[in-house]
């Protein structure tokens, strides 16, 4: 057996969670984290400032405009995106450290971020999540009562432009019950975890012990 397939085995795969503002990919998100604790996410930087309660290297690694430019200057970033007058970027080392040492790492990022991620890293498994239709969108996003109408409408518009580019993606998830739609994203990983690509080492192992 070659060392290149036992290393097969450990290396982590990558998921990106996406969708628009108000499709619930946060929350989706977070319950991902706690129902499978042996995933790892990834800190993403930003310049915008820590809301209440948000705490530095843990939420974000929060940055100045001119340290955020700094890091793109030295390459530090796998994808970087500006969400709403910020910049939002994921930093590559640590990614390709998690990965190369075999854990899962998951995202919640931007459709701008994945199209970068995916070009990069083909191999990522990008899940965007939708609610199932504008009109449920558009209620969610007015139900929140903390959006202008002007925010809601481009929210809406930058929803349609998101949509378009299904293309990027590998799996969509219709978010109309967060717990149905949360275990459709588990049923994915898990899914994709049984790929025979992410297993060749684990089977090559097994053909081997046949041997003896
Ligand atoms: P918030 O400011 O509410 O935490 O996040 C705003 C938006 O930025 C969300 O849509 C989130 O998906 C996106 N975002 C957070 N981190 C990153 C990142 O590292 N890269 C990109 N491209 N988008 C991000």
């Amino acid at each position: 057996m070659s060392n290149k397939k036992t290393n097969e085995k450990l290396k982590g795969s990558l998921f990106i969670i996406s969708g628009p503002s108000g499709a619930g990919k946060g929350t989706i998100y977070n319950r991902i984290l706690e129902l499978k604790p042996e995933m790892k996410k990834s800190v993403s930087v930003t310049t915008r400032a820590p809301r209440p309660g948000e705490i530095e290297g843990v939420h974000y690694y929060f940055r100045t405009l001119e340290q955020y430019q700094e890091m793109i200057a030295g390459g530090e970033f796998l994808e970087t995106a500006q969400v709403y007058k910020n910049c939002y970027g994921t930093p590559k080392a640590p990614v390709f450290r998690m990965l190369d040492e075999g854990c899962d790492v998951l995202f919640e990022i931007d459709t701008l971020g994945v199209k970068q991620v995916k070009a990069r890293y083909p191999e990522a498994v990008a899940i965007f999540i939708m609610p199932p239709s504008f009109e449920i969108l558009e209620q969610r996003l007015r139900g929140r009562g903390t959006e202008s109408e002007e925010s809601i409408q481009r929210r809406l518009s930058a929803a349609k432009s998101e949509l378009m580019k299904y293309n990027l993606f590998d799996y969509i998830v219709f978010n109309d019950d967060i717990d149905k739609a949360t275990a459709d994203v588990v049923s994915i990983i898990d899914a994709e975890k049984r790929r025979i690509k992410n297993n060749l080492g684990e089977i090559q192992l097994i053909l081997d012990s046949k041997k003896q």
